[in-house]
């Protein structure tokens, strides 16, 4: 399915609605607080937000990655992390509908969409973050069973949520490693949402991205039916990985950029408010200067965001460019909050304004689905490739 623009308009100015009447009053008290926001989840799923980017015919919104995109970008020029609670879903989701058998499809899908099932994604370890092929967490073969031992660490929603696209090892000893890998969907909790045997989460107390959790997952004989090996073959699951975070990338460079603008708008506004040598500080040419150089970087994140996302909704691989926008929307993300905070002087370390917020978050975009120095290596490595001698 694909939506008229006035109907692409319609949703945005319903997210718009949302993001004023629902996210910001609550932001900074949730934020502090370090208190999930349950009664925005509620709000996600009538909006059909958990069905984004899922096909119709499993439920979803069938959304373009543009227009999730500019969805996450609202959303996180007021408040960066509630965005988390749909966004690993979504990759599981994408990861299920590209590479799953129908009936892993037909099981987890429609109830993913309508929020029933929510997820994440579990592929780093406390020893594999970059370099996720040194993963150790395996997955032994039992009869029509799996049995699986080891640690996530860093996993949103793991504690919130009820199901994970869990990345393991099914041969340890594969060369080259990636063939050992294996993907499988699980469901974490019972429907009465007590965690399944062989299950425990710890949830990390973090500096930002706060409200929303991010947990260790460790797996102690934990059993999973073989049916629920993602594609039904094992040895896929590092492409299966890679291939989710293409989204994961224009995700979090969409909510970069929606860093990066919120902070600006929250600079011009106080800039104006703000009054030293007896006019506002906007009329300072070196206030000028740094809102000058933040504007052009918000635009310029969004361009990229926008050419990342197109290309992967013509389905062209985009690991290139996604990296491109990934990397740079969310160094334009930490800029402006930087360049927020010294706008607003002493204020901004207080916890009564909300650019403190910005700047905690920003950082987060430059590490999480790949760190930014990963981001330039890949992107080198596609210049090499692409432009062969
Ligand atoms: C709040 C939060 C939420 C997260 N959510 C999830 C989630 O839901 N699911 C999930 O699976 N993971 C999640 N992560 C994990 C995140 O994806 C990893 O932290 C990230 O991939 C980096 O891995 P690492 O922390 O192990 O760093 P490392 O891989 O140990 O890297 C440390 C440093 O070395 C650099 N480095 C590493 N290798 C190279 C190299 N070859 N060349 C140059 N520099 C290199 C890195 O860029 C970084 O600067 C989350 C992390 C955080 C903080």
């Amino acid at each position: 399915m694909s939506w008229s623009a006035e109907e692409e308009g319609a949703i945005l100015d319903t997210i718009d609605r949302f993001v004023t009447n629902e996210v910001a009053p609550i932001a900074r008290e949730k934020d502090l607080a370090d208190e999930y926001p349950h009664e925005l989840v509620e709000t996600m799923k009538e909006l059909g937000l958990f069905g984004a980017t899922i096909g119709e015919t499993y439920g979803g919104l069938s959304l373009s990655a543009a227009t999730y995109a500019r969805i996450v970008q609202k959303i996180s020029a007021v408040w960066m992390a509630p965005g988390g609670i749909f966004n690993s879903h979504l990759i599981m989701a994408a990861a299920i509908e590209r590479f799953g058998t129908e009936e892993q499809k037909q099981e987890f899908l429609p109830l993913m969409a309508e929020g029933t099932l929510r997820g994440g994604i579990a592929l780093t370890e406390p020893n594999a973050g970059s370099d996720l092929q040194a993963i150790r967490c395996v997955a032994r073969r039992d009869g029509d069973e799996y049995v699986v031992n080891g640690s996530k660490m860093w996993i949103t929603n793991a504690l919130n949520g009820n199901c994970l696209a869990l990345l393991v090892k099914t041969d340890p000893d594969a060369e080259p490693r990636h063939r050992g890998m294996s993907m499988f969907a699980i469901r974490t909790k019972d429907d009465a949402g007590n965690l399944l045997p062989g299950i425990s989460i710890n949830k990390i107390k973090k500096t930002c991205y706060r409200a929303i959790d991010t947990a260790e997952v460790v797996f102690e004989d934990f059993r999973v039916p073989i049916d629920n090996l993602v594609g039904g073959e094992e040895g896929r699951g590092f492409h299966i990985a890679v291939g989710g975070l293409e989204l994961g990338r224009i995700n979090v460079a969409a909510r970069g950029a929606g860093i990066a603008q919120g902070a600006l708008k929250l600079a011009v506004r106080y800039a104006q408010e703000r009054e030293t040598f007896g006019k506002p500080i906007i009329q300072h040419q070196a206030i000028q200067l740094k809102l000058g150089e933040m504007a052009a970087k918000v635009e310029a994140a969004k361009l990229l965001v926008e050419q990342a996302a197109r290309m992967y909704d013509t389905g062209q691989r985009c690991d290139m460019e996604a990296g491109m926008a990934k990397y740079f929307a969310s160094e334009a993300g930490v800029f402006c909050a930087q360049e927020a905070m010294r706008i607003f002087g002493g204020y901004g370390f207080s916890t009564e304004y909300e650019i403190e917020r910005f700047y905690r978050d920003a950082m987060l975009m430059c590490v999480g689905e790949g760190t930014n120095e990963m981001q330039r290596i890949i992107i080198a490595k596609q210049l090499a490739a692409r432009e062969a001698i």
